[in-house]
């Protein structure tokens, strides 16, 4: 492209390249053309309709790109518009849960004051944990707020996992159009799944730009927090690199994170090996593994996405395999996004948004994916039809990225359905597993030696370093940072005497007052709804919604009811059982998304994903306690103000 105005050549290849649904409803939305109507979803147009929206793109694009943002419609026109990018009706709940996902607003999903701002307590704030994506999110919820806030995040940058995990090839796994904010949009991503430094990057700017960063005190970890009930108020204990420090909050969001500890395991003879054990949540700078010998361990998101990277800079990989995954292609995954998709997106007000909505929708028919079919099985089906249909093309896939290796598909076939655990995306990890210096190991490992690993059939392998892609903590939920709330309870103990971490609507725990969780027990979704960061700014607003509630009362303490608590847990683990997650279909003994030790789902929110959302949107006032303790709270719901905030 030179000067400003790009060539028609230049717009032709930016649209042939688009999301062809996103520039249909784009240019309708600019330009109300009819025919456009008219014509079917991408997928349904036969040559002529295809270069027809081209020509008609190219002309207008012509005439009249450049920035520019579109308000959002009408609702009903905004659903009608909708409606075209997928070719079909949706019912309320869907369009309450997803019209928000198409941007148009400046701070989507954002909770806002009922009224005119109230005075706020002198010296009221909310004390957020963590400052990766979560973290990030609440903060700019905070601030359109005008609540003030402050940020400890026990790293020395934003970012969470995208700071923390600096293996070789680490990347998104979902389209990173869909993985950036709501509110900060139109990143032009190097490639169409952004990789870890590129993403860290981009929540660095974004912390940055809206003021979060200044807010985030870093090298600050939570080691303990205890609620005054005297008071209505946190007591925080942190480690700095300047020692202890305590401070006081009047709530506390807990954006800390499902991925932020890493499970580190322990191998008998570990202490004898003489190589080098690293954890993929903790590369070194310095490991060079060129001409080394390497064992990986762990067959995940995270050791499959980086095999490939390892067995081209190593001698030699045993790549260590518990249990087979399905791991299955993306689009465009590891492509480079062309200057001119990322102009396209600029100068085509409304693009960005549509195309957006586009690589959501293509999540919102997994649930049933995800149910089992008792009539289907009746006939002889293995889940329902569906997840038959996508096994066959997995095993198809397999065939074709192994070359047909019979000793390697027979390996890496998984006895459980697809869809029951976190979708793994294939990085070329089959190929490697065809190359030359690579050797898939199925045995176990029963012990480290002084030059290596021994296996379960008593083979020894000499490596000089072994890499745990052994995942996180999950399970651990906060851990191991302690909260402890009214009457003394301590949380971790609360969730250990009974059957792990659970919470109310995955955010609230009773007898733990002004505090919410991000990302907390049971609230990962499974399916069908939109991506992670639209997630952290639904359940931020959930959180904001009680903020704005006691403050616009005067009252100083919000908590969940135990019956509540207790209710919603059991129609939550009534609504589990239908999910192939927690059948042996779905290999349930072997589901990081499910506590074995209990028997439970505890990772992922059941319900049908706009179910969910209006869960986490809609609070249920009724489900809540809503009182008052603290004295300068008192005096807000009074007549006089005057210990408003200075
Ligand atoms: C390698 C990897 C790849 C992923 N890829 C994707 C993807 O492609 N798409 C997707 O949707 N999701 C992905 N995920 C899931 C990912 O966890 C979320 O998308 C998201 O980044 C999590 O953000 P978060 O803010 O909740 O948590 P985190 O990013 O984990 O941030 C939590 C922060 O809290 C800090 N913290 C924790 N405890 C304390 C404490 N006690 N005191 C102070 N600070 C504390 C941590 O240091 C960390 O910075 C991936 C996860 C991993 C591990």
């Amino acid at each position: 492209m030179s000067g400003d105005k790009p060539s028609p050549a230049y717009i032709r290849r930016a649209v042939e390249g688009a999301d062809l649904n996103a520039v249909r409803v784009a240019l309708y939305h600019n330009t109300g053309d009819a025919s456009l109507a008219e014509l079917p979803t991408a997928a349904k147009m036969d040559d002529a309709q295809r270069a027809l929206l081209i020509d008609k793109a190219v002309a207008w694009l012509s005439e009249n790109a450049g920035p520019g943002e579109l308000p959002e419609p009408p609702l009903a026109e905004l659903r009608r518009l909708m409606n075209m990018v997928t070719g079909g009706e949706m019912g309320d709940l869907e369009f309450e849960a997803r019209h928000q996902i198409t941007g148009f607003r400046p701070h989507p999903f954002t909770a806002s004051w009922t009224a005119e701002k109230p005075a706020l307590p002198k010296g009221f704030k909310v004390a957020v944990i963590g400052s990766g994506f979560a973290g990030i999110t609440t903060g700019v919820q905070l601030d359109v707020l005008g609540i003030p806030y402050e940020i400890y995040e026990r790293r020395a940058e934003p970012g969470g996992v995208w700071s923390i995990n600096r293996y070789p090839d680490v990347r998104v796994d979902t389209a990173s159009i869909t993985y950036e904010y709501l509110f900060e949009r139109g990143h032009a991503w190097s490639e169409y799944f952004g990789r870890g430094p590129e993403v860290r990057a981009y929540l660095a700017e974004v912390s940055k730009k809206h003021g979060v960063w200044d807010k985030t005190h870093f090298n600050h970890d939570l080691k303990h927090a205890t609620f005054d009930e005297a008071r209505d108020l946190w007591v925080i204990e942190l480690e700095t690199p300047d020692g202890p420090k305590v401070v006081e909050a009047n709530f506390i969001i807990s954006c800390s994170g499902l991925f932020a500890t890493p499970h580190i395991p322990r191998f008998e003879g570990q202490d004898e090996f003489r190589g080098r054990i690293v954890h993929t949540a903790r590369w070194p700078d310095d490991l060079d593994l060129k001409g080394k010998r390497v064992a990986t361990l762990g067959n995940g998101s995270t050791g499959v996405q980086m095999l490939g990277a390892i067995a081209r800079e190593a001698a030699q990989v045993y790549c260590f395999q518990r249990t087979p995954q399905w791991v299955s292609p993306r689009d465009k995954y590891g492509e480079p996004m062309e200057p001119e998709t990322i102009w396209l997106a600029r100068n085509f007000p409304g693009y960005w948004n549509w195309w957006r909505y586009s690589a959501t929708s293509n999540l919102f028919e997994t649930h049933q994916i995800m149910l089992i079919d008792r009539e289907w099985q009746a006939k002889g089906g293995l889940i329902n039809p569906v997840n038959d249909a996508i096994r066959a093309d997995l095993l198809e896939y397999i065939k074709r990225e192994t070359g047909g290796r019979q000793d390697l598909i027979d390996k890496v076939t998984p006895d459980y359905a697809p869809m029951s655990r976190r979708p793994v995306v294939d990085n070329g990890w089959y190929r490697a597993l065809t190359r030359d210096n690579v050797e898939l190991v199925t045995e176990g490992v029963e012990r480290l030696t002084p030059k290596g690993i021994r296996t379960a059939d008593g083979r020894e392998i000499e490596v000089d370093v072994i890499v745990t892609a052994t995942g996180f903590e999950v399970a651990k939920y906060l851990w191991p940072a302690r909260y402890v709330g009214r009457d003394g309870d301590d949380l971790h103990d609360t969730w250990d005497a009974a059957d792990g971490a659970r919470a109310y609507i995955g955010m609230m725990v009773p007898k733990f007052p002004n505090f919410y969780m991000l990302y907390g027990p049971n609230s990962q979704p499974l399916s069908g709804g939109p991506a992670q960061p639209v997630w952290f700014a639904i359940w931020a607003s959930y959180a904001a919604q009680g903020l704005v509630r006691i403050l616009e009362q005067g009252k100083s303490r919000i908590e969940v009811k135990p019956e509540a608590y207790e209710r919603y847990n059991s129609e939550l683990d009534e609504e589990a059982k239908k999910l192939i997650q927690m059948t042996k279909e779905g290999g349930v003994e072997k589901n990081y998304y499910v506590n074995n030790e209990y028997g439970r789902l505890q990772v992922n929110a059941p319900w049908y994903s706009p179910f969910y959302s209006r869960l986490c949107s809609q609070v249920e006032w009724d489900d809540l306690e809503i009182s008052n303790n603290n004295m300068e709270f008192a005096a807000l719901s009074g007549e006089s103000k005057e210990n408003a905030e200075s």
